[in-house]
């Protein structure tokens, strides 16, 4: 089928759940797309941050072709040994001791959500439930996270919200103490808020909301789902500030493409799950660990992470070039791959001319433009993306 073709397939039999870009991509390699009708693209989006190994990494893709011979689903009743070596790799590699498999980053923040719930139950009272977050967040479309998620508007229509949610504004630590108290058993923070505008915690901010979590018994829960993994340039974004947090979770980027969330947790916080307590069935099947446990291997030791650190420190000074060049930039932000562009005009006819020329980014609470491609791109790939923003920016410019 030609695009035309699937896009009216798709129009047909599908929900409009979700706002379509005219692009129906067929194939990928690296930082390459192709769609239905042969075009070509650089892919600066990368599934949202999930393909951050490229399209179709050779060892995840072996891993899971072999796997789907031997096994691919037996249930949790039953031990499954890729799943306890992946749990091994991301312990190893963390400060979090023990680790909760699901399929996505809402499946896990919800496990975390229900964590700290009973956490609170067990060791305070029935009265320690809120969970506190910050405007702007971005925590998943289930009703428990697109509660969590401080933004009105993934939220109207769904009423009645579950209870026991409190937002506050984000990098503002005298609100957070002006919030937090006996009742709160969690304060949930992304390190970087990805969907709400690349907007980076500061290091007093974190530190801060540690420490009140301490003094008021609350857990800290990272939302790593998209910081996380690389993509900040680091394995997970909380070692750039030297806070560790009580629970982290834990997605996009995991499975190497295939779907996987998790959710890791200190021996303490962990301990309150018992048998029956949480489950999934599809959660850590072994399809899913071994394309995790092969991305995982890639990403740690494949060069992805010093990559990141250094080709996005390259194409930060390169945005902040044209930052420089056009006054309708305010911002450059963001560490290691995870960087966004705010402007003072919509970000959309950005959008639209990059992807005429072959470029795919994309653009967050209509001013920011998001840059998260993957983490394997040369200097090479970012002056060709550079490139064509500058081409795209200089006609808006003179519009
Ligand atoms: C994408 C994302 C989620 C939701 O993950 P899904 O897999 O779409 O459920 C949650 N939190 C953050 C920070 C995300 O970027």
């Amino acid at each position: 089928m030609n695009t035309k073709e699937i896009m009216e397939l798709s129009d047909q039999y599908l929900m409009r759940n979700v706002g379509r870009i005219a692009l129906a991509p067929v194939r990928g390699e690296g930082a390459r797309l192709w769609d239905a009708d042969g075009l070509e693209y650089l892919d600066f989006v990368s599934g949202i941050a999930v393909n951050s190994l490229g399209h179709c990494p050779q060892p995840v893709a072996d891993a899971i072709s072999w796997q789907a011979h031997q096994l691919m689903h037996c249930s949790n009743l039953y031990y499954i040994e890729p799943q306890a070596l992946l749990a091994k790799l991301l312990v190893d590699n963390t400060d979090l001791d023990k680790a909760f498999f699901c399929n996505s980053g809402a499946e896990a923040n919800e496990a975390a959500i229900k964590l700290a719930r009973k956490y609170a139950k067990q060791n305070y009272d029935d009265n320690k439930f809120e969970i506190i977050t910050a405007r702007d967040s971005f925590h998943g479309r289930t009703l428990a996270t697109v509660t969590a998620t401080g933004q009105p508007k993934y939220q109207k229509g769904f009423e009645p919200l579950p209870g026991g949610f409190k937002y506050v504004p984000f990098n503002d630590l005298g609100a957070l103490e002006e919030a937090i108290g006996p009742s709160t058993c969690a304060v949930l923070l992304e390190p970087i808020q990805g969907e709400g505008g690349v907007n980076v915690a500061n290091f007093e901010y974190l530190e801060g909301a540690a420490r009140l979590c301490q003094e008021h018994g609350a857990l800290l829960i990272f939302d790593e789902i998209q910081t996380g993994l690389g993509r900040t340039g680091s394995f997970l974004a909380y070692e750039h500030y030297g806070v560790t947090p009580d629970i982290v979770t834990l997605a996009k980027a995991l499975g190497g493409g295939f779907p996987i969330g998790a959710m890791l947790a200190k021996e303490k916080v962990a301990a309150t799950f018992k048998p029956g307590d949480h489950a999934s069935t599809f959660g850590g099947n072994p399809l899913a660990c071994v394309a995790a446990l092969a991305a995982m291997q890639e990403l740690l030791y494949g060069g992805a992470l010093e990559n990141a650190v250094s080709v996005g420190g390259y194409f930060f000074e390169q945005l902040k070039g044209l930052a420089a060049k056009y006054d309708y930039v305010k911002e450059v932000r963001g560490l290691g791959l995870l960087l966004g562009m705010e402007l003072s005009v919509k970000g959309k006819p950005f959008v639209e001319g990059c992807h005429k020329r072959g470029l795919l980014i994309n653009c967050v609470n209509d001013y920011i433009l998001r840059f998260i491609p993957p983490l394997i791109i040369t200097t090479e790939d970012v002056d060709l993306a550079v490139g064509i923003l500058d081409e795209v920016m200089a006609e808006y410019k003179s519009e």
